[in-house]
């Protein structure tokens, strides 16, 4: 049968390939290290699990509206004048199934065939290829250690064209953990500025994954806040992966727009995760701030045992769960018959010779690097470490 050409514009994403193929070599009985997840390994704190309970008994269980229930949205308004000191109103929201979602919505949205959108590197793996099913092209900006895995305004200003459509990005970034501060999004802004025509989205799904303090999102700044779209979602925040809520913030006629394409796709989301939803976003955050006080406690075990290991280049992540060093030095290095010529192959040689998996960063727009996840225990990211150094030692 002849499939559709639209499938020949993306591929399966890197992460989810390399889940699929740990999980394989698991059935054969071997004891795979995961350090590919790109999920919290928590579960989802009581009080939401509860609030979803309760949704059930009470018989939560029919159609809900296209964008998401209106206490949803006052919800998430009340969570974005707490957390981000921003007003919206329910008609700049729109609540999807997943954060994944909401950016296909805001993509397909905003995006015509031939219009620029411009990503810096290293970019979650989705953006590209949600472009690409638009028919946009996508423009990678590139970014390196030297500044941090952040792009600068002078990049910014040169990589801007007439055709610039949009400019994605996410902060806390994954995969490489930047988070730009407040003054480093103001520059930005002033680049901006002078470019109106851009719509900007803003990936803040990490937001409460942060070691360094206060998150900060560039629709703060006036002057663009009226074409900037923001991603969030209960996703990593709150352990919910599997419950698939996400939302957006967005201008109204984007927002409006955005609930005709998901009216089609998926309806609305599911009622029960959008009732502990509320519960998630309206409750204090300690259960929150403790996965986070356990994730900084393996960040910093992380950067030591990176410390040991030959030839990783890399910075301190600031945010989200992710090491993701610079591997260069064993390109064109080999052990037997196993050659290293990218990361890709290191990635394959860590998963076959250490049983480790990994992501290369080859998904993530940086054929440099790999994707070292910390979302695992302390143990398992010790042993995973340990078996690491051992191949890599066998290589020459
Ligand atoms: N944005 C980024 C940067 C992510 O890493 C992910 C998930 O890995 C998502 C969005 C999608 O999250 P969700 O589970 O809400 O679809």
């Amino acid at each position: 049968m002849e499939l559709s050409s639209l499938l020949n514009r993306f591929t399966e994403p890197e992460t989810l390939k390399m889940a699929r193929l740990g999980r394989e070599l698991r059935a054969k009985g071997i004891d795979i290290v995961d350090l590919s997840l790109g999920e919290p390994d928590f579960d989802t704190p009581e009080h939401i699990k509860e609030a979803a309970k309760k949704a059930v008994a009470d018989n939560w269980s029919h159609y809900t509206p296209v964008g998401g229930y209106l206490d949803l949205k006052e919800a998430i308004c009340q969570k974005f004048a707490r957390d981000n000191d921003l007003v919206y109103t329910p008609e700049n929201i729109v609540v999807s199934t997943g954060a994944k979602q909401s950016l296909a919505n805001a993509i397909l949205s905003v995006v015509d065939e031939g219009d620029e959108v411009i990503i810096p590197t290293p970019f979650w793996v989705t953006y590209e290829a949600l472009v690409q099913l638009a028919k946009g092209t996508v423009r990678l900006l590139k970014t390196g250690l030297d500044t941090g895995y952040k792009i600068t305004p002078e990049q910014l200003e040169k990589a801007l064209t007439p055709n610039t459509k949009m400019f994605i990005f996410s902060s806390p970034c994954n995969p490489s953990g930047a988070v730009y501060n407040k003054q480093e999004l103001s520059n930005l802004v002033a680049v901006f500025e002078r470019h109106p025509h851009v719509v900007i989205i803003s990936d803040e799904i990490y937001e409460y994954i942060n070691y360094r303090g206060k998150h900060e999102s560039i629709a703060q700044f006036d002057v663009i806040k009226d074409r900037t779209i923001i991603i969030n979602g209960l996703s990593k925040g709150f352990a919910m992966t599997g419950w698939r809520l996400g939302y957006m913030a967005a201008p109204a006629p984007i927002a409006k727009a955005c609930e005709k394409l998901q009216g089609q796709f998926t309806s609305g989301p599911n009622s029960i995760a959008q009732r502990a939803a509320i519960t998630a976003l309206t409750a204090p955050l300690d259960a929150s701030l403790e996965m986070v006080k356990e994730l900084t406690r393996r960040k910093v075990r992380v950067m030591e045992l990176m410390k040991n290991i030959e030839g990783f280049d890399y910075t301190e992540p600031d945010g989200a769960f992710y090491a993701f060093p610079c591997v260069d030095f064993y390109f064109g290095k080999k052990n037997g018959p196993d050659e290293v010529r990218n990361a890709d192959d290191l990635s394959m040689y860590l998963l076959n010779k250490a049983n480790v998996s990994t992501v290369t960063g080859s998904a993530f727009g940086d054929d440099r690097c790999l994707r070292l996840s910390f979302a695992n225990n302390m143990e398992n990211i010790e042993k995973g470490f340990e078996r690491i150094a051992v191949a890599l030692n066998a290589l020459h």
